[in-house]
């Protein structure tokens, strides 16, 4: 199965993001994470798109589509992949198409939350430095503070879930990433999802949009 997840930032696109691919048995990937990761290397890619991403407004789609048909060519990903906050502009869905032809995009899982609740999650966001699992601060802290259960990874807050980066990105959410509901929807693939449940809830809502 090829998965998009589809949803403003702070919606939970990456809290079930590996459930779902676990279940699934795809690998997966969210492009903010190869941004993030490639910083932390400190490679040309990772500076050029940190100043974009620090001020919430999207990396031009001539370098995010390069890094993520780089990551699809992956012969792991030949049965099927599970995308995480890519594609987020028109260009780069009908770019994916193309590049997937008879292979095509087989679900796509929108998940809703309104407003409010998100800037609460953004606000509240801390983010594994090693292996990028987030937490919330109150809603579904670490069982040890400041440390990931997962790996023991450092949390930390990243700059761009600040408020002024927030509302900038929840901008650009609704101006260049909405219209793909309606693409996606046109192509037959969009499944909504209530994203304002418990963790668990909406996981279980993920897994019943995919049958
Ligand atoms: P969130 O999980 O909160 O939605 P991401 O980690 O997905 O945030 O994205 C962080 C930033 O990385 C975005 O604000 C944007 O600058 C950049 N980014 C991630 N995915 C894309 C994409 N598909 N196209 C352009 N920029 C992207
Ligand atoms: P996205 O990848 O869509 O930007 P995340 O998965 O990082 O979003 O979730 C954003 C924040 O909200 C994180 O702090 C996460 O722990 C928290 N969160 C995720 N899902 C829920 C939920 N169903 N209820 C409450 N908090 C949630
Ligand atoms: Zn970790």
């Amino acid at each position: 199965m090829r998965i998009i997840l589809l949803g403003p930032p702070g919606a939970g696109k990456g809290t079930q993001a590996t459930r779902v691919a676990d279940h699934l048995g795809v690998p997966k990937v969210a492009s903010g994470d190869l941004f993030r990761d490639h910083l932390q290397q400190e490679t040309e890619l990772g500076q050029l798109a940190d100043s974009y991403m620090k001020k919430g407004v999207l990396v031009p789609d001539s370098i995010t589509i390069r890094m993520v048909m780089e990551w699809i060519s992956k012969e792991a990903t030949r049965e099927g992949f599970l995308l995480d906050g890519f594609p987020r502009t028109l260009n780069q869905a009908t770019v994916l198409d193309k590049r997937l032809g008879e292979e095509a995009i087989d679900r796509v899982l929108y998940v809703n939350v309104s407003q409010d609740e998100l800037v609460r999650r953004l606000a509240g966001r801390v983010v594994c430095n090693n292996c990028n699992r987030t937490y919330h601060k109150i809603s579904n802290p670490p069982p040890e503070d400041g440390v990931c259960a997962d790996c023991e990874g450092d949390l930390y807050q990243r700059g761009d879930d600040k408020p002024d980066a927030v509302a900038k990105r929840l901008e650009v959410f609704f101006n260049q990433t909405v219209p793909l509901v309606n693409y996606y929807s046109i192509a037959g693939v969009l499944r909504e999802v209530d994203g304002e449940q418990s963790i668990k809830m909406v996981g279980q809502a993920f897994i019943e949009a995919l049958t």
